[in-house]
């Protein structure tokens, strides 16, 4: 079968550079011994400078949920409580994952396209003192809002309760600074913002986190996904092996290479692109008649999700954007489904190539249907 490659303006996967992708064909190499390791604390470190962290941070082989799971496992037993903020389809994710674990699920819930309420979440935790966890999605996806984690994880901080964050689609494409803000663990994955193939979830974890587990005892669930085994082999193993299985080594040499790309372009010049991206779509589409479906403030410059506008099928616009351009964008989600359509900028979709194909595609595709 022959293997499309539309151009991919969706919030991940990402199309990646050419760089990275040279780095990706290079035969494969072990994952242990001393080449090895030279990458692979390479590759941590430079994803705690872009995490702005001085934690332990870990590179899970597995998608995004992988570390979600992980993170809800190891910090909390069965039987206890998390609040899980809500605002769209990660966020009840979330909460899923939470229940899967046998944990009491208390949820603040926003209205689709609007962000969580920091004074509703204190409330909630002053209300229930025996929640230990908060879980929260930063970039919810599904509709372009950008929760105000700063204010969220202030609130947090004021009480004796763990922040649990899914950076999935955020970390890498806007600041987040986890040791400022007091994230305690912090989840992404290779493909979105940090522009790698998917494959890897790099997660950070806060010496608070390590103490409540210590605090806990017990048994955590699992192995694989358990925080403490991959702290165990990276104390343990760390002259040779700082992992507890095999990574997918060429994942790892071609996020190597994204973050070499990242930080020699420089973090602040980085998220500088997608913000230009962001405004040259946006204006664009407004000129076309469109309007955001999410409100100006809650906005992230990383995706964009638009109102489809009368006589227009948003689900024709994405078909034929994708057969006679090569472009591919979302839709909405479950219910916003054939309402809205999202555009990524992350990626090689920051690009003015591919910005300006996004453009015109729409462009033809209103003049072709009027
Ligand atoms: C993409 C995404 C996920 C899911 O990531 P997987 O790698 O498919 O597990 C989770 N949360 C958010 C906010 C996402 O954008």
């Amino acid at each position: 079968m022959q293997i499309k490659h539309p151009k991919l303006m969706i919030p991940g996967p990402v199309d990646v550079s050419d760089q990275v992708l040279a780095a990706l064909a290079e035969p494969t190499i072990p994952h242990y011994g001393p080449q090895w390791l030279a990458v692979y604390n390479e590759v941590i470190t430079g994803l705690q400078q872009i995490f702005a962290t001085r934690n332990d941070l870990f590179l899970l082989a597995g998608p995004g949920t992988a570390g979600l799971d992980a993170a809800l496992g190891s910090l909390l037993r069965t039987g206890e409580k998390v609040l899980a903020l809500q605002n769209g389809f990660f966020g009840e994710r979330l909460a899923d994952v939470a229940r899967a674990y046998g944990l009491e699920v208390r949820t603040v819930t926003a209205p689709l396209g609007l962000a969580v309420d920091p004074d509703a979440v204190r409330r909630r935790l002053a209300a229930e003192p025996d929640i230990q966890a908060v879980t929260v999605v930063h970039l919810e996806t599904s509709t372009g809002v950008l929760n105000p984690l700063a204010e969220i994880a202030a609130v947090v901080r004021e009480f004796d309760v763990l922040l649990i964050v899914d950076a999935v689609s955020s970390l890498g494409g806007v600041p987040l600074p986890v040791d400022e803000w007091g994230v305690d663990v912090c989840v992404t994955v290779s493909n979105k913002c940090l522009a790698a193939p998917p494959g890897l979830a790099p997660l950070s974890v806060s010496e608070r986190a390590w103490q409540v587990m210590e605090r806990k005892g017990g048994r955590a669930h699992g192995w694989y996904l358990n925080l403490r085994t991959w702290k165990d082999y990276a104390i343990n193993w760390a002259s040779w092996h700082p992992h507890p299985t095999t990574l997918p080594t060429n994942i790892v040499l071609a996020l190597r290479a994204s973050l070499h790309h990242i930080l020699e372009t420089g973090i602040e010049a980085y998220y500088a692109r997608h913000v230009e991206a962001a405004q040259t779509v946006r204006s664009g589409l407004q000129r076309l008649g469109f309007e955001l479906f999410t409100a100006p403030e809650y906005t992230s410059p990383l995706i964009s999700t638009v109102r489809g506008q009368p006589g227009v099928d948003v689900e024709e616009m994405r078909r034929y954007l994708l057969e006679e351009h090569q472009i591919m964008i979302s839709g909405g989600l479950e219910d916003l489904r054939g309402k809205v359509f999202r555009v990524g900028h992350i990626g090689r979709a920051a690009t003015p190539e591919y910005v300006t194909a996004f453009l015109n595609g729409v462009e033809e595709f209103l003049n072709r249907s009027q």
